[in-house]
């Protein structure tokens, strides 16, 4: 039996589309209203909550604020070899987070969750920037067994998101090892100005745990231990308030362009340009350009076009003429389907037939998302009070 959710989006996938009449979202994403004017939810959500911190930023209000977290980020580090931790993958945003940690004067520890899938780019990326700034970096490397077996789960569960694995045990090793040494921030390369939109149901909560079990407790069988899993719990409380770990979105501070930031590090780092948006991870090029858009009609180029739109990065024109070009390279995709069916041990005629299957929604498994979303809701409300960040 089918469920509503499951079936919306499935059906979301070939119906006629409509497009945002100020972004480029669609309804492909089979949760998304328009207002009379045919403008978005997603729109809507940007001018409630992402323009008043991309105004901060324009008013200088941002500015005065990073230097009082710098302050405070040197203050506590006192007394310790590094004051604060920098999560590193070889893209754009963690390396531009590490530079600005260097400019501020931050005694950064790198540090890089291995998931098995780095590209030789990335290596060399993060070699450079350890060198330019003279960081030490951190490793945390996942037995490849609970890896593979974590991926293959969600190919085989239907859910959109098979990044989960990957996006969930970031956080997990950021504040294992920021506790480890006695750090009380983490600098995260999330922000406002480039990924302000993305639909819930095409990438639901990588930190949920609960739905990451009930994934892995029907499809995986091998048993996870070196897997850093973060619960809920210790992400939302015993992290941050036990603890005293924060995170602090540094790029929602200072004035982010993702072209201007590339040529930065680029100059500064000798960090190199291969191509598109995660082309650090060989898993992340493929799941994005061609399962999303082949399994589910999720075209991810979609939403990080919207959010640059938004932020005034571009026109909609632009993105809309860059969406006319295929998302993926055929040839890229050949040779990306072979490789990842051969590394995660599956045979190629079973990862295209999956690819083939309808997918299922984030709902039909077992979730914490009533949590979530009355998590969000008091932390707005902190906000607005003052009394959260
Ligand atoms: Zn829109």
């Amino acid at each position: 039996m089918v469920d509503q959710h499951t079936l919306r989006l499935q059906r979301a996938k070939t119906r006629a589309q409509i497009i945002c009449t100020r972004c480029v979202m669609d309804t492909t994403d089979p949760d998304i209203t328009f207002d009379d004017a045919g403008v978005c939810n997603h729109c809507r959500r940007f001018d409630a909550q992402v323009k008043p911190i991309l105004a901060a930023i324009d008013s200088g209000k941002a500015a005065t604020i990073l230097e009082q977290e710098v302050a405070r980020i040197k203050e506590e580090g006192k007394g310790l070899k590094y004051d604060c931790v920098v999560g590193v993958s070889g893209g754009v945003d963690s390396s531009y987070v590490a530079y600005l940690a260097h400019r501020h004067g931050l005694r950064a520890l790198c540090v890089h969750f291995d998931s098995g899938w780095n590209t030789e780019f990335a290596v060399r990326n993060i070699e450079n920037i350890l060198r330019s700034l003279d960081y030490d970096l951190w490793t945390h490397v996942v037995e490849w067994a609970e890896m593979r077996d974590l991926q293959v789960a969600f190919f085989r569960s239907g859910l959109p998101n098979c990044d989960t694995p990957t996006d969930h045990a970031i956080p997990g090793v950021l504040n294992r090892v920021a506790r480890r040494f006695g750090i009380r921030t983490i600098l995260s390369g999330s922000n406002a100005s480039t990924e302000s939109i993305l639909p819930l149901s095409w990438a639901y909560h990588a930190n949920d745990h609960r739905q990451l079990l009930d994934v892995h407790r029907r499809f995986g069988s091998v048993k996870l231990n070196t897997y850093p899993l973060i619960d809920f719990w210790q992400n939302y409380l015993i992290y941050p308030h036990y603890h005293k770990i924060r995170t602090f979105k540094i790029l929602n501070y200072v004035s982010y362009n993702k072209r201007e930031a590339k040529e930065t590090i680029k100059s500064n780092l000798g960090w190199t340009d291969y191509g598109g948006k995660h082309e650090e991870s060989i898993f992340t090029r493929f799941f994005q350009q061609y399962y999303l858009p082949a399994r589910f009609g999720f075209d991810k180029r979609k939403p990080h076009l919207a959010s640059l739109i938004l932020s005034g990065q571009m026109t909609r024109d632009e993105a809309l003429d860059e969406l006319q070009l295929p998302p993926y390279n055929k040839q890229q995709v050949e040779f990306d389907l072979e490789f990842i069916a051969k590394k995660l041990a599956m045979s190629l005629d079973e990862l295209k037939s999956l690819i083939e299957e309808p997918g299922v929604h984030h709902r039909s498994y077992r979730s914490l998302e009533p949590f979530f979303e009355i998590g969000v809701s008091v932390k707005r409300k902190l906000r607005h009070i003052g009394m959260s960040r």
